[in-house]
């Protein structure tokens, strides 16, 4: 690899790293030490509805007892810090402010009622409401406003929203290392919101912005994330930024095969799905982690690693550095992994 790899988990602190959210971090780190990258650590937390205290805490502390260190964040090596996005919200306002500027990005002042005014007269006629080139300029913003009308609404401070110009009419060519060559029809697209009215960005933009900044050069995330890539990419077109390369990861799957692994599935069946315990500050409520049921850290890695891929070998038994050694993105798969308690008890044991 020619570039200095640098590669980034990025959770938000929304509940307790979930066991997914741990091979997330386990592959950005074999990723990261087989290239002699850099493994970052950026704590996503602009979403103020959805924070969740002690979350951070827990994150921090699980990835230090699984023994996946990173090398950047949360005070360790603050080149490109601060790491939390709540810390950074000044920067991200200017980016938002620079696409607007381009003419790539609009005031929405629409509220909440004139929305759902839309949205059920679409559906009235059979249609969904997208907010899109095709309904843009029916809309409340500062495309179809006069100048004089959009900066009158921003002296009286109405409330508003800044989206983002989805370019129309193309086809965009998207790469992932795992799932191969996309396309998506941009017409599809709608005008997601960048900047909210609680004056912090959304994940979108902060998002892109960091990992241009803190010089990304893979991302490497879950499946739930390949949705977002070809605004993503738009975004990155639109700043007239080189995108990093992307990986997304096959869900992790119920012990059936059928669905996405959930809390309640180990509830139900007894294993945990998180690696320390962790207590609900609202409902007080206790799941049980791998440590609290004797599980060996190592043991535990060395599972999360097979789940989606495989080196291809016999080899079942892998330390840390055995692991780094063997990885390859090339070799994830693209199907969805299934979660087999009873492996996790069959590592614990070889351990
Ligand atoms: N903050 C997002 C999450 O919670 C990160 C997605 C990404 O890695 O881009 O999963």
């Amino acid at each position: 690899m020619s570039k200095n790899v640098r590669v980034r988990f990025a959770p938000s602190p929304t509940g307790p790293l979930h066991i997914g959210g741990v091979r997330t971090a386990l592959f950005n780190y074999l990723f990261a030490k087989k290239h002699n990258g850099t493994f970052v650590l950026r704590i996503e937390d602009t979403d103020q509805n959805r924070y969740v205290e002690g979350a951070e805490d827990y994150i921090v502390k699980s990835l230090e007892w699984c023994g996946i260190p990173f090398d950047e964040g949360q005070g360790k090596n603050e080149k490109f810090g601060p790491y939390r996005q709540s810390e950074r919200k000044h920067l991200y306002k200017e980016y938002a402010d620079r696409l607007i500027a381009e003419g790539k990005a609009y005031y929405a002042f629409d509220t909440a009622e004139e929305l759902d005014f839309h949205r059920k007269d679409h559906e009235a006629k059979g249609k969904t409401f997208i907010y899109n080139w095709h309904n843009r300029l029916k809309l409340s913003n500062s495309l179809s406003l006069s100048e004089d009308e959009v900066n009158a609404k921003l002296e009286a401070g109405d409330d508003y929203v800044i989206r983002f110009k989805s370019p129309q009419d193309e086809t965009l060519h998207l790469k992932d290392i795992i799932r191969g060559d996309i396309k998506i029809d941009t017409n599809i697209l709608d005008d997601k919101v960048l900047f909210k009215a609680d004056g912090m960005p959304t994940y979108h933009l902060a998002n892109i912005v960091d990992d241009h900044l803190m010089e990304i050069t893979h991302v490497i995330r879950g499946e739930e994330w390949l949705p977002s890539l070809a605004l993503h990419i738009q975004l990155y077109d639109a700043f007239g930024w080189e995108a990093p390369e992307f990986a997304h990861l096959p869900l992790i799957l119920k012990p059936t095969g059928k669905g996405k692994l959930s809390k309640r599935d180990g509830d139900k069946l007894g294993f945990p799905v998180f690696p320390l315990e962790w207590k609900d500050p609202n409902t007080e409520d206790v799941s049980r982690g791998y440590k609290e049921d004797g599980y060996f850290p190592e043991a535990v890695v060395n599972f999360l690693a097979f789940l989606g891929w495989n080196p291809g070998t016999e080899q079942e038994i892998f330390s840390l550095e055995n692991l780094t050694q063997a990885f390859d993105l090339a070799k994830v798969n693209k199907a969805g992994a299934r979660f087999d308690p009873d492996k996790t008890k069959w590592f614990n044991h070889h351990y």
